[in-house]
């Protein structure tokens, strides 16, 4: 099969879909891999390293998608991108489809098969593909938390540990899953004083054992959740319905009765936010502020660090590409209801039902 890797063209997104080691994974099955000139730029990886490995390079975009059957990416493509997906290509990348109804009308429209990473699922029910960007954007939540508190950022100038004799501050973890958990992780490590929410109890029970004493886990409810954002001083919205927009567990009013200079980081923010004043900012703008309190809300965190995450991206999609490309998508979905779970639009259908609902389109 023919296989190509576009440059990432999203604002700020400097991940790539395929590193030079995927590629040369892949030649070595017997596939061709053609990779956008430039496409490794944002990970330190040249032309030269790809073709090492048996690649070759594409002069342009237009010749990626001309000339390839599987398109791997890492964002979802964007609207030029959607301009060149026919019915003929298999789209594997991350979609986000539910808050995004111009891109899902635009992958209807073109016919291709689009694959999202962040719904195929594994035997436990978890999603092996979103978990690696959870891990990155959970850890990022706190160190993008902890600057917002800062003065200039528009914080209200306080150090997420403290200093002896001063109390750190407090933070506030909504949603225990892959982001929570490594958020937590990060806000110990600097010292803040830490609380999750989340509304699984089996998920709490792990926490309170992982972390001991020194992470309070509250069963969420509107109520427990007003209480503790009031208390805050960064809240980081972690939640995740798989496919569906994301709850809306934080509301303006409740926003407006925050302490000014606290922060609020939606990393749900991909979902649709989970928080009502959300709307999705870049790394080149990642803040603004409603009513005193500091939104960042960037739906790509992971581009921040496009070293470590291209890296960890490969990592867990690398063999469901190379099963996609051995023995092709029909056989792949077919055997695999696992995989299949990841089909979100296919023939000019959605086939993922959380965003056939949410869309309203047929199921
Ligand atoms: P996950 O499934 O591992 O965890 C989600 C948790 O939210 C679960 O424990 C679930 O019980 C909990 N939850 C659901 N509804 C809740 C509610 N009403 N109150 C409290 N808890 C609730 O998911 P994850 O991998 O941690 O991802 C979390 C979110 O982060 C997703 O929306 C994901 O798309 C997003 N994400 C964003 C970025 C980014 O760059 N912005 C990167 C990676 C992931």
């Amino acid at each position: 099969m023919r296989i190509g890797v576009p440059t990432e063209i999203k604002s700020g997104e400097r991940r790539v879909g395929l590193t030079p080691e995927s590629a040369a994974e892949l030649v070595a099955h017997g596939h061709e891999v053609l990779i956008q000139s430039g496409a490794g730029d944002g990970i330190g990886a040249a032309d030269d390293d790809y073709v090492e490995g048996g690649a070759t390079i594409a002069p342009d975009a237009k010749t990626v998608f001309g000339e390839s059957t599987m398109i791997i990416k890492v964002k979802e493509p964007q609207a030029e991108e959607r301009a060149m997906l026919t019915a003929d290509h298999v789209l594997f990348t991350y979609l986000h489809l539910a808050p995004d109804p111009d891109q899902t009308a635009d992958l209807v429209a073109s016919g291709a098969t689009c694959i999202a990473y962040e719904t195929i699922v594994d035997r436990d029910g978890r999603l092996p593909l979103l978990a690696p960007m959870s891990q990155v954007a959970g850890r990022l939540s706190v160190q993008a938390g902890a600057h917002a508190l800062e003065v200039s950022q528009g914080g209200a100038g306080v150090l997420l540990g403290g200093v002896p004799g001063v109390a750190p501050a407090r933070t506030v973890v909504i949603g225990g899953g892959v982001v929570g958990v490594n958020a937590i992780e990060m806000a110990n490590g600097l010292g803040s004083e830490v609380t999750v929410l989340d509304r699984d109890l089996g998920v709490l029970e792990r926490l309170a054992r992982r972390f001991g004493p020194s992470l309070r886990t509250v069963y969420s409810t509107g109520a427990s959740l007003q209480a503790e954002v009031l208390s805050a001083d960064l809240v980081i919205g972690a939640v995740l319905v798989t496919g569906a927009r994301a709850p809306k567990l934080v509301t303006a009013e409740l926003v407006s009765q925050m302490r000014p200079g606290s922060v609020l980081v939606d990393v749900a923010i991909d979902q649709g936010g989970c928080f009502e004043t959300s709307r999705a900012t870049t790394h080149a703008e990642p803040t603004y502020l409603v009513d005193g309190v500091v939104h960042y809300c960037v739906a790509n965190m992971p581009g921040a660090v496009p070293r470590t995450s291209s890296f960890a991206l490969n990592n867990a999609t690398l063999p469901y590409a190379i099963r996609l490309a051995d023995h092709g998508f029909r056989e792949v979905l077919t055997k695999d209801p696992l995989i299949a779970h990841g089909l979100n639009v296919h023939r000019g259908m959605v086939t993922e039902p959380s965003v056939a609902r949410d869309l309203g389109y047929d199921y």
